[in-house]
């Protein structure tokens, strides 16, 4: 629709809609984000407008006198927000502010739908933090003129939220947005300049630009007479309630625990304060500055391989970008912060950081840092160091695979369950240090769950003997084992595979009730089973490992192992074909009495002696159907009996 004044009504995105919906029904807890959000928004915009009068001053128009400013009028029932940021043009306002979803409008409904959104808190993690407004708005109108556009490009949009957006073209002398939130009755509270004041100094505190209110002040006139008489005028100034400086440019002494708090959460979203920070000036041939925050809960989206994490740069407080993914390797991409460096062009791109030379020694200095404090918090806060395995663990073993240069101190920080502790908190060091006697690797055992890897018959050697095994049962706890041989000069070794069985032979048993085991010659039985499941297996041989179980499936040290397929599997990848050797135990009953010929069905009995096997390795059977008939025929038949 549209007339005359080139007034046009048009129709929120499906998904907007929903979201207003949900934000003028369902919000009312900590409604107060709705003005981090609009000054964080106000803040992103002058950041731009800063950056673009780097290559082209005329944008500017002579005002470079960044500032948001707020004002609140108790008698019309109205707060507006107001910047001289970049603004926006029709098509800018239309795309980001009605018409068009963005990404995380989606994901918000769908979190929120599954009960993930516990606070309004979040609204700023998914980026849909302008809508947020209508917690507290029941009519909202924005008014925008981009920066070096003309007056007349102006454009004025207003919602009272209803499924419907109008559009009008104002004139507008300067750049930037205005926003006025017509504030509901049951926002009142928010017509007030202490509470204003209050939101601004809990989550605006550090944005580097003033915020300013209006405050006025009692002005004398004249000069002091002899009667003594004065003339007071009320006036109105602009003052700044924030501090509006860059925190990370202070020295760290000076820097108080609650300012580092406010910051992480006006940079972060997150409503808790972080777990751990570091701040650091660095001065001499490089010279830059970062403040680096390890956060105590795990964003949403950290595995979402679309979404970008990083660090925010500065290059001399000048805002470059955010997510800067060139200054942190990918698995310490839980780590938040902000660098400013003096000695990137202000000019940069992604693309130039990402080989920049600078940009590449403030990493590698930067992760050592973070390794530092992580080692520091394990050593010093284990309780901390708790929390963040929880949360980050999983990130963290991706540092095993992608980052050579560290590797060995990261895998000093991994912490794995084990047969001894079934929590997850054994660190390799801690493992070495409990090794037995003649024991010269470190045993690891990969399962799908910790329940499947405590009961593998793989254990019951390892058992017998006194020996530690660490549960692996993460996805990435295989890659993370490919990739991770060694650990201070000290071989890993799957348990489920051939290789350290000659080294469990050298390691005397701590149980010694049933070491009389009865010799069996079995060969002539392997043939048989070889021949009964063919092409199925690739070996049939005679285990050392097992004490309780007749039957086990292993691996060729050289093959992929059944829970690396099923995960590769679980991925959509191809796996090559694999055959696994059965390994029996000729002390078991089972074998015992196949091996004396005094079992019917041999055919039955060596599939099932098989398929046991596997399913103890939690392998899906090719036909599981199959499996139940033959067993059902078996159980039939000693019925019988
Ligand atoms: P986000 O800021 O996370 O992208 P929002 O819903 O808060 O999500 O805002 C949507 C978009 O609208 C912003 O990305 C920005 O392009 C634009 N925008 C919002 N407020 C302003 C403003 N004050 N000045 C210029 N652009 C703005």
């Amino acid at each position: 629709m549209s007339d005359k004044n080139n007034k046009r009504t048009l129709n929120f995105k499906t998904e907007v809609s929903q979201l207003l919906n949900l934000m003028i029904h369902s919000m009312y807890s900590n409604r107060d984000v709705f003005l981090r959000e609009l000054i964080s928004n106000a803040s992103d915009a002058l950041d731009k407008v800063r950056f673009c009068a780097i290559s082209d001053e005329k944008i500017l128009e002579k005002d470079s006198d960044y500032r948001i400013i707020i004002s609140v009028d108790k008698e019309k029932k109205t707060i507006i927000v107001e910047d001289n940021g970049i603004g926006m043009n029709e098509e800018e306002v239309i795309a980001n502010i009605g018409t068009i979803a963005n990404s995380g409008t989606k994901k918000f409904l769908e979190q929120l739908d599954k009960g993930e959104v516990k606070d309004s808190n979040m609204i700023g993690q998914f980026g849909v933090g302008f809508y947020s407004c209508f917690m507290v708005a029941d009519q909202v109108s924005l008014e925008t003129r981009k920066a070096a556009e003309e007056a007349n490009s102006g454009i004025l949009w207003s919602s009272s939220g209803d499924g419907k957006f109008n559009l009008q073209a104002v004139n507008r002398a300067t750049r930037g947005t205005k926003i006025t939130l017509h504030i509901r009755e049951d926002a009142a509270e928010y017509l007030d300049d202490w509470k204003i004041k209050e939101i601004i100094g809990q989550y605006s505190e550090h944005i580097s630009f003033p915020v300013l209110m209006p405050e006025k002040i009692q002005q004398e006139e004249g000069e002091e007479g002899q009667d003594k008489k004065k003339k007071t005028e009320e006036k109105t100034e602009l003052k700044s309630v924030n501090s509006a400086e860059a925190l990370w440019l202070k020295s760290p002494r000076s820097v108080k625990n609650a300012e580092y708090e406010s910051f992480y959460k006006s940079l972060s979203y997150d409503f808790e304060p972080p777990l751990a920070w570091m701040h650091n000036r660095v001065e001499g041939t490089l010279e830059y500055s970062s403040i680096l925050f390890i956060p105590k809960k795990a964003p949403f989206d950290l595995f979402d391989r679309e979404q970008k994490h990083g660090l925010k740069l500065y290059v001399k407080r000048v805002f470059i970008m955010d997510e800067s993914e060139s200054l942190l390797p990918n698995w310490l991409r839980f780590v938040r912060g902000v660098v400013d460096c003096s000695d990137i062009p202000l000019n940069v791109s992604r693309e130039i950081l990402q080989d920049n030379k600078v940009v590449r020694k403030i990493r590698a200095a930067l992760v050592k840092r973070i390794i530092t404090k992580l080692e520091e918090l394990a050593k010093n806060k284990p309780d901390d160091f708790t929390i963040l395995w929880t949360e980050f663990g999983k990130v963290i073993k991706e540092g095993i695979i992608e980052d050579h240069e560290n590797k060995e101190k990261i895998a000093s920080l991994l912490r794995f369950a084990s047969t001894e502790n079934a929590k997850e908190e054994v660190s390799l060091s801690q493992y070495c240090e409990r090794m037995q006697e003649n024991q010269e690797s470190i045993f690891y055992l990969c399962a799908e769950n910790l329940e499947a890897a405590k009961s593998s018959p793989h254990l019951e050697l390892f058992k017998e003997k006194g020996i530690e095994v660490l549960l692996l049962t993460d996805r990435i706890d295989e890659w993370v084992s490919s990739h991770l041989t060694e650990f201070n000069g000290k071989k890993l070794c799957a348990a489920n595979r051939g290789e350290g069985q000659e080294e469990l032979g050298k390691i005397a048993s701590k149980d010694t009730t049933d070491v009389a085991e009865e010799v069996v010659d079995c060969k002539k039985l392997l043939e048989k089973l070889k021949s009964s499941l063919g092409e199925r297996v690739s070996d049939v041989r005679e285990s050392k490992r097992l004490r309780s179980s007749p039957a086990c499936v292993v691996t060729d040290d050289a093959q992929m192992t059944h829970n690396m397929q099923k995960i590769m599997q679980a991925m959509g990848q191809k796996t090559p074909e694999t055959k696994p050797i059965l390994e029996i135990n000729p002390s078991h009953q089972l074998v015992q009495q196949l091996n004396d010929g005094k079992l019917d069905n041999f055919d039955d009995w060596a599939a099932l002696l098989f398929e046991q096997a596997l399913l103890a390795e939690g392998a899906q059977l090719g036909n599981p159907g199959d499996f139940v008939t033959r067993m059902n025929r078996l159980l039939v038949s000693k019925l019988d009996s």
